[in-house]
């Protein structure tokens, strides 16, 4: 399989297309499981779980709903860990079973600050789903409910994720070639 130039850097195939939409197939059965008749509002966080977003909710065939929320908090390959806030985001939650659709989380600054935000806002229930993990990275407590791939620290593109605005539309996970030739 052929690496990927995107911007400066490059990435070679990582976790095939196949692989992933298997992972989200078993996250998507979790789910139907666990929020059958509570008619559950996704809340996909951009820009990176459209894609994410759109492969579970083809899978699901309960009653349930879906937002986008928007938040600054990413720059280039490392995690600067900071939320400001939940952009445009007017949703009445409220007595609602929410589910956050999350890309990616690494050190988990960037999930549990959305996570306080959604609270305050006095949903019924919270859980995270998010379609890769690095549990090596991750600082935090609380609980990352439904997994669909676990990763090491690597620097990945691909099913939504970017570098720099690119790679969002490569089917599969690619990583970070550290040192290419
Ligand atoms: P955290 O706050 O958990 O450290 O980072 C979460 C955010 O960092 C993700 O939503 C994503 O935007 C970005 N991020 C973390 N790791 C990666 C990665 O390997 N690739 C890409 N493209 N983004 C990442």
């Amino acid at each position: 399989m052929p690496t990927v130039r995107l911007h400066d850097l490059e990435f070679e195939p990582y976790i095939s297309e196949a692989e992933v939409l298997a992972a989200v197939d078993r996250v998507a059965a979790e789910i139907e499981a666990h929020y059958a008749d509570k008619r559950p509002l996704f809340i996909g966080v951009l820009n990176g779980a459209f894609a994410f977003a759109a492969e579970l909710m083809k899978r699901l065939t309960i009653d349930c709903e879906i937002t986008f929320v928007k938040v600054a908090s990413y720059h280039g390959t490392s995690s600067t860990g900071t939320v400001t806030d939940l952009i445009g985001f007017n949703e009445r939650i409220e007595g609602r079973h929410v589910v956050v659709l999350e890309d990616i989380v690494d050190t988990g600054n960037t999930i549990v600050h959305i996570l306080e935000l959604l609270k305050e806002r006095h949903p019924a229930s919270v859980r995270v789903a998010s379609l890769l993990f690095k549990p090596e990275a991750y600082k935090k407590d609380v609980t990352i409910d439904h997994v669909a791939l676990s990763i090491p620290n690597y620097f990945v593109v691909g099913m939504g994720l970017d570098h720099d605005g690119l790679g969002r539309n490569l089917r599969g996970i690619h990583r970070l070639i550290q040192n290419p030739q």
